[in-house]
């Protein structure tokens, strides 16, 4: 963990050198203060992308890895590559595995993860876990599977990763079918996701007001697809001037969701503790706020997974562990694939943070390997 804060640290100051910096500052899941540096990946990947092409690196899509073969003597490796339907062979001097998680691979995933048929998986094509089958043959081993959870917040039905929203953590609540409050809505999403599986039929609602979607829009603009230009024809979310008949056309109970808002308007004017234990917006962060400006508005919400959390065990260096602890040579895994970052929780940024941070950490393993 420490070296997770540092190397973040590190490319933080890097990014921010070069001009690429946060589009604002919030306090999502698990954060007690405003921690989270909202970038736009878009920008830190194509910078990324540019520097590495400047720097003669050679970028080969659609090149996949199946398998690497250590020789025990010269400890050299040779990488078997598919390419256009035809099998390579390459030596290497030092690999590193990067292929993400392996969210995309329905059979490793069961292993890990029950009630699947209630949970889209939203990442990567690529997340298969080829990387994670190459470093288990090479003797290592995969660590933290128990923390897989699906994240909560996709709007039902979600066609796009950008389909998601944290406004939770901005103040609105979340409520099952029966118009009952049911979780404490400043935990981890990943918590919230796995207890909102558990209610009626799997369903649940986000319940919000006008104040809470204008001040969601400022502290995190990607959310803008969501929350910008709602009309009519936003088919993800209902709204109208009083909660019951927001309620009613999301197919909720309004008698019930009218009853539960004023409830919980009372007691956070009165400062009281809320149930389910809610104390604040985020971990710990901001007051909860009244819902009472209308447009009022619904949002049947869903879980989806955007990770597998778990990975490959590997030291500070990156370098790949055997369960007894020892270095397989040369063979380093950065980003998704890694285990042993996350731990119960996942904190929002340190699925990317992971990647930059660890990627920088791999290279400086590469090099540091390489050298005569
Ligand atoms: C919808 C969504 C929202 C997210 N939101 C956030 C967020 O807000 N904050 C945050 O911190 N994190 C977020 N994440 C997680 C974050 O995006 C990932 O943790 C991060 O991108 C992982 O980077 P990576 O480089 O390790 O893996 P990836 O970005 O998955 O890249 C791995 C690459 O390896 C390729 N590959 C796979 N197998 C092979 C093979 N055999 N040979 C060659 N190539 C292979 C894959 O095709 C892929 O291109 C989100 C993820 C999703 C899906």
């Amino acid at each position: 963990m420490q070296k997770f804060v540092e190397a973040g640290r590190a490319q933080f100051d890097f990014l921010y050198k070069n001009n690429i910096k946060p589009m604002s500052l919030w306090a999502s899941g698990g954060s007690d203060i405003p921690r989270g540096h909202v970038f736009n990946p878009h920008e830190i990947v194509f910078f990324l992308l540019d520097k590495a092409r400047n720097a003669n690196v050679r970028i080969v899509p659609s090149v996949r890895a199946v398998e690497i073969e250590l020789s025990p003597v010269s400890q050299k490796m040779t990488v078997t590559l598919e390419y256009l339907g035809q099998r390579l062979e390459v030596r290497t001097a030092v690999t590193v595995l990067a292929s993400g998680g392996f969210a995309n691979n329905r059979k490793m995933l069961q292993e890990y993860l029950n009630d699947l048929e209630n949970i889209q998986v939203f990442s990567g094509n690529g997340n298969t876990g080829d990387g994670h089958k190459i470093g288990l043959e090479l003797g290592g081993q995969l660590i933290d599977t128990e923390f897989i959870k699906p994240s909560y917040g996709f709007i039902k039905n979600a066609a796009d990763p950008n389909d998601f929203t944290m406004i939770f953590y901005g103040g609105a609540v979340i409520l099952n079918q029966d118009g009952h409050r049911f979780v404490n809505e400043s935990i981890s999403y990943k918590d919230i996701g796995l207890i909102a599986l558990q209610q009626t039929n799997g369903r649940s609602f986000i319940v919000f007001d006008e104040n809470i979607r204008i001040r969601q829009l400022e502290s995190r603009p990607p959310e803008a697809k969501l929350w910008e230009n709602l009309n009519k024809h936003s088919s993800y979310v209902f709204f109208a001037d009083t909660i019951a008949e927001a309620a009613r056309r999301a197919g909720l109970h309004p008698i019930n969701t009218e009853k539960t808002i004023r409830d919980y308007n009372e007691m956070v004017e009165k400062g009281e503790g809320l149930p389910f234990g809610r104390k604040s917006l985020s971990g710990g962060f901001g007051k909860p706020v009244k819902i009472e400006r209308p447009p009022f508005y619904v949002m049947p919400a869903s879980s989806g997974i955007m990770g597998t959390y778990c990975g490959l065990k590997v030291n500070d260096k990156t370098q790949l562990l055997r369960s007894d602890g020892q270095i397989i040579p040369n063979v380093l895994a950065a980003g998704e694939i890694m285990g042993g970052v996350h731990g119960e929780n996942f904190t929002p940024g340190c699925g990317f943070g992971k990647a930059l941070a660890f990627g920088r950490v791999a290279g400086e393993t590469a090099y540091s390997l390489i050298q005569p």
